[in-house]
């Protein structure tokens, strides 16, 4: 490519609205421009990126036995009714209408579609297992749209879904899955993990999510650097406290604590280690009876310890929180506990609430916690003489740094990551509420296995930028580099030497298959250099004439601080070899 025939528009600043580096550099790089909120045109140099990252996914899914297809975009709302979701995804489902006022849904995600394909094409267990796949333009509208290509409300995924004859089939599929996902992200030359994540309902360990390491990113991973495990947040165990609370050393006294109505506030002024500490969190559960018809709202409080946070997901898989949970209101807290949150415990209550406590709060001897009274806490509490042993005792909570590995192999680290896919066993929640059946071997009707696998396509670029970048700009590996080599000829407008050293350079890489791009557009040099430093191209050939004179150019990789000289002769065979071609 020359960069006269090409569209190369950079910014020196970025609109004030990109929140992180990669909008930022995105935007200044003119790699996407916004047309709305969560809408962006990729424009012709993001475009690059986004096809070399569909690219490497699409070898690999071909190579690993998906094949390719295309749904619409746009999908009649009746498939939608038979699993529901048309009602119960809510907002983020943007719903249209046609002209003869006919609901129809834009593809967040494409079950529906790809499970009414399996029920008609699919009829005999012969034909399976199969996988299928598309890269397509998705569109959720997000709650909050941001960070550029990162939350997007219309972005590309690549989505495949497996159909098997049984659970076992159906599990080999998702290995087949995890394998080519861990290929894929081999070669995209980031630093990744893939971590087990919270299958949901439907229960199993069969989900993994791959996150791109950033320190940025939005969610926290929690891996053992002496083993593989790895999971995400929501998903990772906080192994039980080995033995039982120790003896009490003290009474229990109810303190003055003014002002101090966190477990950190209480600590600091009692001089107290906060892992001393227990803090109270109220939810509120609808209670029905059998038939569903409402009892009304029951109060729980959940204590954790101070230097503890409490997991939702966690939370949300007890029986007891298993149809849903809320927090509880200030009215419903004050109802129950005679005071205002800041200074809640468990004793002393006005009515009683259902109790549940973490494992690590059920082996502390002489706690604090709030004593229901304002500016007051109670020090020195100890179950089974201050308050009944606690009968449900669940791990509830985050897990820390410096927590022992549920593997018992060392204790557990967390980084941040960006999730740019995620792969999951289905079973078959869509084949029955789609009644997607084919024949077994025993001739007999059965539902399909499914998993699903996604990529995000467009979030891949955004999460590269996160991780690789520097006060001059973006920094691409290799494999997803908009261009892999740029030449930048100095004075080519006016020296014909340097004009023919880098034509022919250009020709010969680009004979080679080298993605290679030549600067020119007659810029002046500080302009062009920081255009691809801004860029990133990860490979630079710097020529002029005084160097030509000597024989020599200046080639630099994007991470290194300084250029070294290469001989003109032989050039080219010289950069292939660096570039491992
Ligand atoms: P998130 O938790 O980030 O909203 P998700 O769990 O909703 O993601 P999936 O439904 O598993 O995402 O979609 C598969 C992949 O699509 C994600 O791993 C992510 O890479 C990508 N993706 C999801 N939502 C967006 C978005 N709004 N913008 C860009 N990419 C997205
Ligand atoms: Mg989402």
């Amino acid at each position: 490519m020359k960069a006269s025939q090409f569209l190369i528009s950079t910014l020196k600043e970025a609109p004030s609205d990109a929140e992180v580096v990669s909008h930022q550099l995105m935007m200044r790089a003119g790699m996407i421009k916004k047309l709305g909120a969560g809408i962006y045109t990729y424009m012709p140099m993001g475009l690059r990126v986004i096809q070399k990252v569909a690219n490497i996914v699409r070898e690999e899914m071909n190579r690993a036995g998906a094949i390719e297809l295309s749904m619409p975009v746009i999908q009649p709302s009746e498939l939608w009714a038979e699993t529901n979701r048309f009602e119960s995804m809510g907002p983020e489902l943007l719903r249209i209408k046609d002209r003869h006022g006919r609901d129809f849904v834009v593809q967040p995600t494409s079950e529906e579609v790809i499970t009414d394909i399996a029920r008609s094409e699919f009829r005999s267990y012969k034909q399976l297992p199969k996988n299928l796949y598309q890269i397509q333009t998705k569109f959720r509208d997000e709650r909050r749209p941001r960070f550029g290509l990162m939350r997007g409300r219309e972005f590309i995924m690549k989505d495949a879904y497996s159909f098997d004859r049984d659970a076992d089939a159906a599990k080999a599929s998702y290995q087949v899955m995890a394998t080519a996902y861990r290929a894929v992200f081999d070669r995209f030359g980031l630093r990744y993990r893939a971590v087990a994540a919270d299958s949901g309902a439907i229960g199993g360990d069969l989900s993994e999510e791959f996150q791109v390491i950033a320190s940025t990113g939005e969610d926290a991973i929690v891996y053992c650097p002496n083993s593989d495990y790895a999971a995400n947040m929501e998903k990772a165990q906080a192994l039980a406290p080995v033995g039982a609370a120790p003896a009490p050393t003290q009474d229990m006294v109810c303190t003055h604590t003014p002002g101090a109505s966190t477990c950190a506030d209480v600590a600091k002024l009692l001089n107290l280690p906060l892992s001393q500490t227990v803090k109270s969190l109220v939810l509120a559960t609808e209670e029905t009876h059998e038939d569903g018809t409402p009892v009304g709202v029951k109060v729980w409080l959940l204590l954790l310890r101070g230097d503890h946070d409490m997991n939702e997901v966690k939370v949300g898989k007890l029986p007891e929180f298993a149809n849903g949970f809320r927090f509880a209101s200030v009215e419903e807290i004050e109802a129950h506990f005679g005071c205002k949150p800041g200074y809640l415990g468990p004793i002393n209550l006005v009515k009683p609430v259902g109790l549940v406590v973490d494992r690590d709060v059920a082996v502390l001897a002489d706690w604090v916690c709030g004593a229901n009274q304002p500016d007051h806490h109670m020090i020195g509490v100890n179950w089974s003489r201050d308050l009944a042993a606690p009968t449900t005792v669940a791990d509830i909570r985050n897990v820390v740094a410096g927590d022992a590995s549920p593997d018992g192999q060392g204790a557990l680290a967390i980084e941040r990551g960006i999730e740019v896919g995620h792969i999951f066993y289905l079973g078959t929640k869509y084949s029955k509420a789609m009644n997607a059946t084919f024949l077994a071997d025993d001739g007999k009707p059965r539902h399909f296995e499914m998993g699903c696998y996604g990529i995000g396509i467009t979030r891949l670029p955004a999460a590269a930028v996160e991780q690789n970048h520097d006060e001059r700009g973006m920094i691409w590996p290799d494999a997803i580099a908009p261009f892999t080599v740029v030449i930048c000829p100095i004075g080519m407008d006016r020296s014909e030497p340097v004009r023919e050293a880098a034509t022919a350079l250009y020709d010969q890489l680009l004979a080679a298959g080298v993605d290679v791009l030549l600067d020119d557009r007659g810029e002046r040099p500080g302009a062009m250099l920081s255009d691809w430093e801004l860029i990133g191209v990860p490979h630079r050939v710097v020529m002029g004439d005084r160097g030509l004179q000597a024989g020599e150019v200046e080639y630099q990789q994007r991470r290194d601080t300084e250029a070294t000289k290469m001989p003109l002769d032989g050039l080219a065979a010289a950069l292939l070899a660096k570039l491992g071609h």
